[in-house]
């Protein structure tokens, strides 16, 4: 099946879940683009990390952002995520900054902060998105909204798997 280039997906649902891998397999069969939105928290994560801001301090976190330019490209056909114009998406694959951008991701002003570069990859069109705010702030209009569970063991296996294959 193929669907026309606007066509937009928001998939949201638990950590664990499958939302990524989904994502991935419909982009595929669909000819969507796949936005990973995590790689926005966690590039954040990475970089207040990195300038030594406490992720709980909510105030510092918010400060620093106005240093930080965050963009999604392709390169080779393979989405690369880049902070300040580095090229940060191996660096933010640990389970360090996957901490990091959960504490981060609680933030408002990140939040904030994240919005205009999402809604801007939907106003292009053609894409799968998945995460919290997917289907309610970022594409409220979504063509089609997905919500993914998963048994707390199946999604710990998953993360598990994940890890040990990294
Ligand atoms: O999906 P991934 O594990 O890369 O996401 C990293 C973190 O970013 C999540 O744990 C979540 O806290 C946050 N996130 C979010 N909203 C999104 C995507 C990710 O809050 N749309």
């Amino acid at each position: 099946m193929k669907m026309a280039k606007t066509y937009s997906i928001a998939i949201d649902g638990p950590a664990g879940a499958g939302k990524s891998t989904i994502a991935k397999i419909l982009a595929k069969e669909l000819e969507l683009i796949y936005v990973d939105t995590g790689a926005l928290y966690r590039t954040i994560g990475y970089y207040v990390t990195r300038q030594g801001v406490d992720t709980a301090d909510t105030e510092a976190v918010a400060a620093a952002l106005s240093g930080l330019t965050v963009e999604l490209k392709y390169v080779d056909g393979v989405q690369r995520v880049f902070a300040n114009g580095e090229d940060v998406s191996d660096l933010i694959r640990t389970p360090a900054i996957s901490m990091a951008a959960s504490a981060v991701s609680a933030i408002p002003a990140v939040r904030e902060f994240l919005l205009g570069i999402q809604k801007d990859m939907v106003k292009k069109g053609g894409v799968v998105m998945d995460g919290r705010d997917i289907g309610t702030v970022i594409m409220p209009d979504a063509d089609a909204k997905l919500f993914l569970v998963a048994s707390p063991a199946a999604r710990a296996k998953r993360r598990y798997l994940e890890l040990c294959a990294k």
